[in-house]
């Protein structure tokens, strides 16, 4: 897959918001909408997966995989607990963008503070999801103010609510101007589509206007058809939503109830809509260890082999398995690569892709993916593999400074 159609995310929440419950829904909706890979398992059993499976589905790895449109999305996990670690700097370090998982009722907490500003110093291009629509107490509109007050965000919402606490039906996709109801009876799989009722046209009308304003702030084809009063085509429309979410200068906003399956699959079209491939990122920072210098890397697929371990799950038969993104080049199985910070030889054994309930054997990975390597004996996490004679470090341990958690 080329990397203009992969995603690296993470899914952000303040506890209890409902990250865990907004990820199984889309580990169902994707699983059902692609099959693929589910055949070949190759011999050793991963304990730890099959614990969870009889659980039904839910994220068990440190990168799981599913598919969505024609797109790979690879879903980092990010440890829900703010301290400042090593692990979630890193698990922050590994993703290209994010969903923040917002409760419609809670809102913007403290927790939720610390996670977002350190998502901020990673500066991870973000949308964000208002969960809960349909319990006691949703404000749409409150959390939208709060997010816009307390995390200094511009809050572009792209869907607003049909009703809400028990009467929460659907939304209006203001993109489409359309209002979208899920069918209850299959968890929400279908929807249908129909005119905005007469009711809602003038909030709908004003939300709308507001979105084409706040956009046309980076787009001056967007602010001469603005003001001459025509309308503005949606391409366009979506093309500045992804360009300045990707530049951070705005944040697109869905809501929903993930408990109710409403909402969650115009998460996933945002997911691949506006958030960015990995190279539409800039070159990553790193260090040539043999030169000793900062540098800038392209993230190419037929460049140097750089990689970088993020973490380590043991596995009863398997051992070690080690999550690596890869930055540039090419990881092939089978092959020997350099652990540049420990300065020895590794074997990669073999590569596996996660899915939510099963993993895949694969023969390499490219530069903008993620896979686990079996095999290597001496990793740790935070360590790059690469080749020697190109001896770069993807992560010096200096971190900066910590941010002081509130809560
Ligand atoms: P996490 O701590 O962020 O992973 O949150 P969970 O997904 O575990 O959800 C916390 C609680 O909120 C659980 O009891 C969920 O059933 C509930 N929950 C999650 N999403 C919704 C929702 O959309 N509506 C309602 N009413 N409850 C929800």
């Amino acid at each position: 897959m080329s990397q203009k159609n992969m995603r690296n995310i993470g899914i952000m929440a303040h506890i209890d918001a409902g990250k865990t419950t907004t990820t199984e829904r889309i580990l169902y909706y994707t699983g059902k909408s692609h099959r693929i890979g589910e055949v070949d398992n190759g011999n050793a059993t991963m304990d730890w997966m099959e614990q969870e499976q009889n659980r039904g589905i839910t994220i068990v790895s440190a990168a799981t995989t599913c598919y969505w449109k024609d797109h790979q999305i690879n879903i980092i996990d990010t440890p829900g607990h703010v301290d400042f670690t090593a692990e979630v700097e890193r698990s922050l370090r590994v993703l290209d963008g994010a969903v923040a998982v917002f409760c419609a009722v809670g809102g913007v907490e403290p927790q939720s503070e610390t996670v977002w500003h350190q998502a901020d110093r990673y500066e991870v291009p973000r949308i964000a999801y208002i969960n809960k629509m349909d319990r006691t107490g949703a404000d749409f509109f409150e959390v939208i103010k709060e997010i816009r007050e307390k995390l200094g965000a511009v809050p572009v919402p792209l869907a607003l609510p049909i009703g809400k606490e028990n009467d929460y039906e659907g939304n209006i996709d203001l993109l489409l101007m359309k209002e979208i109801r899920w069918n209850p009876d299959n968890q929400g799989e279908t929807f249908t589509i129909s005119d905005i009722a007469p009711e809602r046209q003038e909030l709908a009308d004003e939300w709308r206007e507001s979105m084409i304003d706040a956009l046309s702030a980076y787009s001056d084809e967007m602010t001469e058809l603005f003001l001459e009063g025509e309308d503005v085509p949606l391409e366009l429309i979506q093309k500045v939503i992804r360009q300045e979410t990707i530049n951070r200068s705005i944040v697109p906003i869905f809501t929903g109830s993930s408990l109710k399956n409403k909402g969650v699959q115009p998460v996933l079209d945002a997911v691949i809509n506006f958030l960015p491939a990995p190279d539409d990122l800039p070159p990553v920072r790193c260090h040539h260890s043999k030169k000793d210098e900062d540098m800038l890397l392209e993230r190419d697929e037929n460049g140097p082999l750089a990689g970088l371990i993020f973490k380590i799950q043991q596995d009863k038969e398997a051992g070690p398995l080690c999550f690596v993104r890869v930055y540039s080049g090419e990881l092939k199985s089978g092959t020997a690569v350099m652990n540049i910070d420990k300065k020895k030889r590794e074997r990669v054994n073999r590569l596996l892709r996660m899915h939510s309930n099963h993993h895949e054997q694969i023969s390499s990975v490219h530069a903008g993916d993620i896979a686990v390597v079996i095999g290597m004996k001496n990793a740790q996490t935070g360590d790059t593999i690469g080749s020697e004679g190109y001896p770069i470090i993807l992560e010096k341990m200096n971190f900066p400074d910590p941010v002081i958690s509130v809560a």
